[in-house]
């Protein structure tokens, strides 16, 4: 998010946290009391380089009070984690076709509040990432987009739809991510593996573990899983060695216990 307001050459502060830590209600509180100058605050939902889902609700409780627009990172948690955009206040909620939608990549959406989207308005710095303008010609043009519509990608997206439907919707879904996570994290702890982040804080969706030795080959266990057809991923953060295991998509508890099977083969 730096990156792309230093693009922008926006004026902007990053509070910051250890890779370990969420994002809490009080250093925000304390960001938006220090600097009155602040327009936006955006975060991140669910982080997917760690795992952490950070609290929502309670941050956005803080930021309510304040005079911001309130934009979220909602990309992996949007379809999978049951939220209240509205009580949350959220202005902008971000997230894309392919992660708790289950659909395939190639579009990012976003659901804003009407009258945030109508400022928005000639305040562009950029034609392609234009919503505003998106907007219209998706209103006047019967659901056209403005340059080459992904076809393909909306047609997955709405059989997505009705498959998230069939499951019995976001909380059916969340459920089922959590027994994911669950018996995953848990099989792990019992072949020596141990997540890195501490259970009120890892999400239901993608989870660390720390490697079980020091001479740990993370590569050759890769390798090994993958083909056993399970692809994991390296871990992102800085100061400990890790890897990751996501568990979302059209994956069921039997998987993980498949998964689970593998990894203590590999171990072996
Ligand atoms: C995946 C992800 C993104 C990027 O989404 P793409 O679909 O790859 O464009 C951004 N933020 C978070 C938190 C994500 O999990």
């Amino acid at each position: 998010m730096g990156t792309i307001a230093a693009y922008y050459r926006l004026d902007y502060e990053v509070l910051t946290f250890h890779e370990t830590e969420p994002v809490t209600a009080r250093a925000v509180k304390q960001a938006l009391d220090t600097r009155k100058d602040i327009t936006h605050f955006a975060m991140v939902h669910c982080e997917t380089t760690t795992g952490i889902l950070n609290e929502l609700e309670a941050i956005s409780e803080v930021v309510k009070e304040y005079p911001v627009t309130f934009i979220v990172d909602a990309i992996s948690s949007f379809g999978g984690i049951p939220m209240d955009i509205k009580a949350c206040g959220i202005d902008f909620l971000i997230s894309s076709a392919n992660k708790c939608i289950q659909g395939v990549p190639g579009f990012g959406f976003i659901i804003a509040s009407r009258q945030k989207l109508l400022q928005c308005k000639g305040n562009v710095r950029s034609l392609s990432l234009d919503i505003y303008d998106q907007w219209q010609a998706m209103e006047q043009g019967k659901g056209k987009w403005r340059f080459t519509s992904p076809t393909h990608v909306v047609r997955a997206f709405y059989q997505a739809l009705l498959d998230l439907e069939a499951e019995g919707g976001v909380e059916a879904r969340y459920k089922r991510y959590r027994q994911n996570n669950t018996i995953l994290t848990e099989g792990m702890r019992r072949l020596g593996l141990d997540p890195l982040l501490p259970g009120e804080i890892q999400s239901p969706i993608i989870t660390s573990f720390r490697y079980p030795a020091d001479d740990f080959n993370f590569q050759a266990f890769y390798e090994s899983l993958e083909q056993k057809g399970f692809v994991i991923y390296p871990g992102k953060i800085s100061d400990a060695e890790t890897f990751r295991i996501g568990n979302i998509g059209d994956v069921y508890p039997e998987d993980m216990e498949r998964l689970l099977q593998a990894i203590r083969e590999t171990l072996q």
